[in-house]
């Protein structure tokens, strides 16, 4: 009998800080400035330099365990984390360990589909923040030479830890998505995976359903990609279920993800694994925050995505779909709320947005380019409300108006499109139309009604989209009607 076997997924993320200046030096940590041109005796891990703590590091640390519902701790402790790497100028890491930031923390996971049932909802208890520093980066490929950029070294970390509480790879996507929304949300991190300031490990093990104890895991280091820790898992799942089901054992160790081939291959076994060997730090003092300012910073929190979504859902009656949708980018929240706040009304400006507006919308990091402005689009839906011009002109007028400044008004103006709602004209319209059309005439009064879809298209056409829907509709009823 073939064994039911249950994936368990816990992640390790490493996100990046948007501070100016790195974690122990002034240095700064802007991207893509020329190699080894942002470094110091300290970061270059030079003998005599002495590390000094950002104070802005910790201030983000502090607003992520909160927005993770963490205890953060009046006392933490750095630790220098041991190991041999080319990237790693001082040959440690100062990170955090027994004595982490914060602890205990969780996030509740949530989705919905296009038809708004809730496919995944999943709590994932945090084990840990924690606050550390970036390695630098081995560049390849020089003339057959690998240099090393450390620009990145020193540069703040935070390192979220779940538990195992993942059951497969969609949760466990899911899970990044929002979180990196949430991180970007309180604009302590840019979230941008390819630059690699949002990274993670995956730790996979399956085990028979029922059963309570963990399973072996393999852990799966540095994927970038939601797409590529959505395969690596279910490609390792798959995996360790054939070994189990054929007898063998999961061996733990750690794996890359090799997105050409579609696998994961073995990279290093536990036997040969790092032994990290942590000592305290002696260069700097244990960090002691003022409980006041912990409480501070826990009140400086912005809402949260997922409050946001679910008020949008309750006082505006948003689709679940929408709502998601429109927080999953701080920026596009912040042009939604605004449009709102500008007098649209919600659930148009939500249709709207989501049809038309996100389509050319475009986001690099936390920035959101949006192709107008939050008032024209207030503007353009209120004209579209007061009759001045018809839903598919609005379209119109937005395409017009994508890039520039003008308002929807201007729009109008410039093209003399305004909604054709005279009644006398647009009866004159119809009638020429059933004349044009008698057969259809004669069809719809013997009883075929549904061809009054038929006259309404060729009015509309008639009118080049600029006739009043509804004036139509009841016009052409009254002249084809009994
Ligand atoms: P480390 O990787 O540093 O040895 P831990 O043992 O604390 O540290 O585990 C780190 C991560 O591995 C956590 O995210 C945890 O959820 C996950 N994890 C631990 N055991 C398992 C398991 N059996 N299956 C899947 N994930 C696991
Ligand atoms: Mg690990
Ligand atoms: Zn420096």
């Amino acid at each position: 009998m073939a064994i039911d076997f249950e994936a368990v997924i816990g992640l390790e993320v490493h996100a990046q800080l948007l501070t100016r200046t790195k974690a122990f030096c002034s240095c700064s940590t802007s991207f893509g400035d020329p190699p080894n041109t942002n470094v110091c005796p300290v970061c270059l891990g030079l003998p005599g330099a002495l590390p000094v703590l950002n104070r802005e590091a910790v201030r983000m640390g502090i607003r992520a365990a909160h927005a993770l519902e963490c205890a953060v701790h009046a006392r933490s402790v750095f630790a220098r984390k041991n190991y041999f790497y080319p990237d790693l100028p001082k040959g440690y890491q100062i990170s955090q360990f027994d004595q982490p930031l914060a602890t205990d923390g969780r996030l509740r996971v949530q989705a919905y589909d296009q038809k708004g049932k809730l496919v995944i909802d999943r709590e994932v208890r945090i084990q840990r923040v924690h606050m550390e520093e970036d390695a630098g980066k081995n560049v390849h490929g020089f003339g057959g030479m690998s240099v090393v950029d450390l620009n990145r070294a020193g540069t703040p970390l935070i390192e979220i830890v779940g538990e195992p509480d993942l059951r497969s790879s969609e949760e466990a996507a899911e899970y990044l998505r929002q979180l990196r929304t949430l991180l970007m949300s309180l604009r302590i991190c840019d979230g941008n995976m390819e630059q690699g300031s949002f990274r993670c490990d995956v730790n996979v093990s399956v085990r028979a359903r029922g059963e309570e104890r963990l399973g072996t895991r393999t852990e799966i280091k540095n994927v970038n990609s939601f797409r590529f820790v959505q395969r690596a898992i279910d490609y390792e799942v798959a995996r360790q279920k054939a070994v189990l089901a054929s007898g063998g054992q999961v061996v733990q160790e750690t794996r890359g993800w090799d997105d050409k081939e579609g696998k994961t291959v073995s990279q290093r076994s536990k036997e040969e694994a790092h032994d990290y060997r942590y000592f305290p730090e002696p260069d700097l003092p244990p960090l002691v925050l003022e409980p006041a300012w912990i409480e501070q910073e826990r009140g400086a929190l912005p809402e949260l995505p997922a409050a946001m979504r679910d008020r949008w859902m309750r006082s505006w009656g948003l689709t679940s779909h929408a709502a998601g949708v429109l927080t999953s980018h701080p920026g596009i929240a912040a042009f939604f709320e605004r449009a709102v706040e500008r007098g649209a009304e919600p659930l148009k400006a939500a249709n709207f947005v989501l049809s038309e507006v996100l389509r050319d919308a475009h986001t690099d990091g936390l920035d959101a380019r949006l192709p107008i402005g939050p008032e024209q689009l207030a503007r353009l839906l209120a004209i579209v409300e007061d009759g001045t011009i018809s839903g598919k002109q609005a379209k119109e007028v937005y395409a017009a108006m994508v890039g520039t400044s003008q308002t929807p008004d201007e729009v109008v103006a410039a093209r003399g499109m305004k909604q054709l709602s005279d009644a006398g004209a647009i009866e004159q319209v119809c009638a020429r139309v059933i004349a044009a059309n008698a057969r259809q005439a004669a069809a719809y009064r013997s009883g075929k009604t549904a061809l009054l879809g038929y006259f309404v298209g060729l009015v509309m056409k008639e009118t080049r989209g600029s006739a009043s829907p509804k004036l139509v509709n009841e016009t052409l009823a009254r002249l084809l009607g009994p």
